[in-house]
């Protein structure tokens, strides 16, 4: 059933990939003389259709609840069309492009040299041999274990002072929707492309089921920063990271200058929040931000301007161990 649901969804966008490629893509690789670049873009024209079919199913999904059970009223809507842009670079271009031209050749070399010397991934099957011919099994497995670097990931956003700076323009929303979960600065979206993808490769997901793990995982980031008044229930908070939890997250104030570096830090589960007392069960629906935007701080209101005030922030950061009058900088580097 699990594998039936998997390969029925896998040949409905290979059949789209094949379609648009013979269509669409080849004939302008032939015209523009990149036939070289054949197989790879072939690869990441799959990625891209995965990409916008997220967006859609998000966006049909979502959208209409926000219009029915809004946390926040908002006069214009003008400060989300931002994450709109973020939403369709991250699932459209950078990141499918760095993954297949930068990182998927570096790999290859990787496993090859690790070949060539006779080491072996730390690959589930090694540790539990036969556990891999047993999908459901090894699909939660991953899912586990790529949630809980997940959470120490973003831990350490917030924890590194250089590396929060990049994190602040994903916090810098106030205006927090369906959109806002690809807000985040590019080179902190490549850190973490690159980390995980680091993480597959060691404990040895295969691509076909890396792609669902990381098409779950994004919807579910996506209905947590939507602007609507969701509860999960007492069980149901327990069991996964509701909009209500991430909320809290992002609550201004408290999403790094507060209480133990902010709380509530899980992606799909809030047990890593339980288990390391990171946990926060506050229902109130507070307003979102970073503190010192109620001080007249400006993070920047379009792509650029927040790409590059996050340099800003870091070469300051850099330069002057401890700014004035900045709240809690003494352990944050
Ligand atoms: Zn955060
Ligand atoms: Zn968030």
């Amino acid at each position: 059933m699990f594998h039936l649901i998997f390969s029925s969804l896998d040949s409905f966008v290979s059949a789209v990939q094949t379609l648009l490629y013979v269509d669409v893509v080849q004939p302008l690789l032939y015209r523009f003389d990149l036939m070289d670049y054949d197989e790879d873009t072939y690869d990441s024209l799959y990625w891209v259709i995965v990409g916008v079919l997220e967006v859609l199913a998000m966006y049909a999904i979502l959208r209409p609840l926000e219009a029915l059970r809004p946390v926040e009223q908002w006069e214009s809507r003008r400060a989300v069309r931002i994450d709109v842009l973020y939403t369709w670079i991250a699932k459209l271009g950078i990141l499918n492009l760095f993954f297949f031209f930068a990182l998927q050749p570096f790999f290859d070399n990787v496993q090859g040299w690790l070949r060539l010397h006779n080491i072996s991934n730390i690959e589930f099957d090694n540790l539990w041999p036969g556990v891999t011919t047993q999908p459901l099994v090894t699909f939660v497995m991953y899912l586990l274990v790529l949630d809980f670097a997940g959470y120490w990931y973003h831990r350490w956003e917030h924890r590194i002072g250089v590396w929060w700076e990049l994190h602040a323009v994903h916090h810098s929303q106030q205006q927090m929707s369906l959109w806002s979960d690809d807000r985040n600065h590019l080179l902190d979206d490549l850190l973490q492309a690159s980390f995980f993808a680091v993480i597959a490769l060691v404990i040895g997901v295969p691509p076909s089921q890396f792609v669902v793990l990381v098409a779950i995982t994004n919807l579910a980031q996506s209905v947590q920063h939507a602007n609507i008044r969701l509860y999960f229930g007492w069980l149901g908070e327990r069991l996964l990271v509701s909009p209500t939890f991430h909320r809290r997250h992002h609550a201004i104030g408290y999403a790094h200058a507060g209480l133990k570096y902010g709380c509530n830090f899980g992606v799909l589960f809030p047990w890593w929040d339980m288990l390391f007392r990171s946990v926060s069960w506050s229902r109130e629906m507070e307003p979102t931000g970073i503190g010192d935007q109620l001080e007249g701080r400006r993070y920047g209101d379009g792509f650029w301007a927040q790409h590059w005030l996050a340099f800003v922030r870091i070469a300051a950061r850099l330069t002057s161990k401890r700014r004035p009058g900045e709240r809690n900088d003494a352990a944050a580097v």
